[in-house]
């Protein structure tokens, strides 16, 4: 049989047979103490979770299938999108280190580098997020340990050339990690690129539903994943196994869920482009945007969220966001519903703010019918203009 595919993948860890009679799904098991049979048993290392921390049936289920997903050996789950970024930072720099990133990650990966790490001597260079591969590895000194790549970038969706930063790094015993939410561990293969550990926020596509918190890290390195483990182990962190549970609920439709968005997003992006009010949609998967080449290359999707630069200012930017009525105010993505948020203000945060001529906002397209979302813009925008 060929290999198969994602859809199915993610499908089939469910319906595998030799389990005796069961539940499709893993049961929702609550514990913090586990119970053994004989002192014997609650000795042996090889009959399961000793304590609940350990994860139990939906964690390990889902570590699985991410594993799977992202043909890793390893993978971690962590309390929230945030903490999948903080972890392998913690876990892989020491005081006297330096990590390099780019000026567009998200705003708290940014924050926690600059004020937490900071703080305990680790020392951090952010290069402008439309920096050549070659200005970026000209960067990486003896010093620096980690590339916290994120591709395409926060808000304004520049891409990297995450395969060929990745080996820059192997070459130079720098450990190069990718913020992959955007790609959902799905529409880019950062492992078999080189990346030596991908993360993402389960919050968004993988959870889908907006009800969940949670990230994934994953990662081929047995070295790096003892260094995780340890930090998890010595920190405390957990996850609920009901969100386990839901996020493991969420996989299984993922790659509809991605792919469904992406078609209505480039739908959306499309027609945002044709309006005078607009200056630039930034979505890579749209041709003649910057990264467009670099995305069709080692990307097979997109995740349904998108930049855009209106012609106007802020006050026209809120009079629009105001009157949308099928798009929500609120911040995240992934999930099934449509989201609009002002990001203009996010820019000033940057070393390099990038040139845009006029406000910025954010759009996430969901599951609703694109036909619907764009006489809803349409009717905002004239609103708007009013
Ligand atoms: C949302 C997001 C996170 C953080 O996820 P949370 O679950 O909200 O903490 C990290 N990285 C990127 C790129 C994100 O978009």
């Amino acid at each position: 049989m060929p290999p198969l595919s994602d859809r199915t993948r993610l499908i089939s860890s469910a319906t595998r047979r030799g389990k005796g009679r069961r539940p499709v799904n893993p049961p929702l098991e609550r514990a913090s103490t586990m119970l053994s049979d004989s002192l014997g048993s609650m000795l042996d290392p090889t009959s399961g979770p000793i304590y609940g921390l350990d994860g139990l049936s939906a964690a390990s289920a889902l570590k699985a299938a991410l594993a799977d997903l992202e043909g890793a050996d390893h993978a971690f789950l962590a309390p929230s999108g945030l903490a999948a970024v903080t972890i392998p930072l913690l876990a892989l720099l020491r005081p006297g280190d330096e990590v390099v990133a780019s000026d567009a990650i998200y705003g708290p990966s940014r924050r926690f580098i600059t004020r937490y790490l900071g703080a305990r001597g680790v020392t951090s260079r952010f290069h402008p997020a439309d920096a050549s591969t070659e200005t970026i590895v000209g960067m990486l000194s003896s010093r620096t340990r980690v590339l916290l790549m994120e591709s395409p970038a926060s808000l304004t969706f520049e891409m990297a050339d995450a395969p060929a930063l990745a080996h820059a790094c192997r070459d130079r015993g720098v450990i190069s990690i990718l913020d992959n939410t955007w790609a959902a561990g799905l529409a880019f293969r950062a492992l078999e690129h080189g990346v030596d550990v991908s993360l993402q926020a389960l919050t968004k596509y993988a959870s889908g539903h907006s009800d969940v918190l949670m990230g994934s890290i994953v990662t081929r390195d047995p070295t790096i994943a003892n260094a995780l483990a340890d930090v998890i182990e010595d920190m405390g962190w957990h996850v609920s196994p009901d969100d386990a549970w839901l996020a493991l609920r969420g996989l299984r439709t993922l790659p509809l869920r991605y792919a469904e968005q992406a078609r209505s997003a480039l739908t959306v992006a499309e027609w945002l482009q044709q309006r005078p009010e607009v200056t630039t949609v930034l979505y890579p998967p749209l041709p003649g945007s910057p990264s467009h080449a670099v995305w069709r290359r080692d990307f097979t999707g997109a995740a349904s969220l998108m930049g855009v630069v209106l012609k106007e200012d802020a006050a026209f930017a809120e009079r629009l966001l105001d009157a949308l009525t099928l798009f929500g105010l609120g911040y995240s993505w992934g999930g099934f519903e449509s989201l609009a948020t002002f990001e203009s203000p996010q820019l000033a945060f940057r070393q390099h703010p990038p040139m845009l001529q006029g406000a910025l906002i954010r759009l996430h397209i969901g599951l609703e019918d694109p036909a619907d979302l764009i006489a809803d813009i349409e009717q905002a925008l004239a609103r708007a203009a009013d």
